[in-house]
């Protein structure tokens, strides 16, 4: 076993309040393509802006055949290994929670409970007009046998949308400020699966290291933050995340 991983083993096994931050590389392994991949939904279709969606019935159209679509990816998938070993960290005390910026809600199939989604969840849909909520599955096999974008059933015509934070939408204020909270009482933060340039969610971590916490990243490219951590664990999450459970 590798000294990187024995040490980031052993800085676990000491922390007091660990806090874990993932993003859609842990979710590869669950089939679900990442932002950068060649063939993702994300690259496949063009954006649509929160503006757009919140003004044009054409651009809530177009969303919905692309969250429609995305839909398939994402009910297809279950956690893999690395939502598995988080969620076990979460239950034995090890960590304090995880803060994601993935929409897929795996780490909560997975077991985990005190999940902070800074993106929102692409599981739920919800009303802009009266904050109404509902399960995605069934708005989603109405539009498909429909064609037409639903409306809200509790306030009548509200605009539904998937809750999760499209371009130019503003991050969900108390989520955010708890996820600040975590990191800045953070002694160990694990960032996995994330290149860490989508801002302000690579923040996070940026200020929990600033604020004296000890900063591991476990990634298979480059990261924005490679050059302030204090380990770096390049390749496979589901790999790293076992190796270092096995360390424990
Ligand atoms: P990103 O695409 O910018 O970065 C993902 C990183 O994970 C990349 O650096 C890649 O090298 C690495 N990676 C991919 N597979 C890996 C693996 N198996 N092992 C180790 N590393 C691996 O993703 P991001 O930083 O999370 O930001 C993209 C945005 O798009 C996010 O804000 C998120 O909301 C959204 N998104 C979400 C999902 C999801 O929910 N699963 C998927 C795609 C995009
Ligand atoms: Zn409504």
């Amino acid at each position: 076993m590798s000294s990187d991983i024995e040490l980031t083993a052993n800085w676990l096994r000491r922390a007091k309040s660990a806090v874990v931050f993932t993003g859609a590389g842990i979710s590869t392994e669950s089939g679900i393509p990442d932002f950068r991949s060649p063939g993702g939904v994300w690259t496949r279709h063009r954006t649509v802006y929160f503006d757009e969606f919140c003004q044009s019935a054409e651009a809530r159209h177009e969303y919905w055949v692309q969250k429609t679509e995305a839909h398939v990816e994402f009910a297809a998938a279950s956690p893999n290994i690395g939502h598995q070993t988080i969620a076990q960290w979460e239950g034995q005390g090890r960590i304090r929670g995880v803060i994601t910026q993935n929409i897929d809600g795996l780490h909560q199939i997975a077991g985990s409970r005190d999940v902070l989604q800074l993106h929102g969840t692409a599981r739920e849909v919800t009303c802009l007009d009266c904050d109404w909520r509902s399960p995605v599955d069934p708005l989603v096999n109405q539009f498909r046998e429909t064609n037409e974008v639903p409306l809200c059933p509790e306030c009548g015509d509200g605009r539904l949308k998937h809750a999760t934070v499209s371009f130019g939408q503003v991050l969900p204020e108390l989520t955010l400020n708890r996820a600040h909270r975590w990191c800045e009482e953070a002694d160990l933060i694990i960032t996995i699966g994330s290149s860490l340039v989508v801002y302000p969610a690579a923040g996070l971590p940026e200020a929990g290291k600033r604020n004296g916490a000890k900063l591991v990243i476990i990634n298979r490219d480059e990261t924005g933050l490679d050059a302030i951590a204090d380990m770096l664990i390049p390749g496979s999450c589901g790999e790293a995340l076992s190796a270092i459970n096995a360390a424990l």
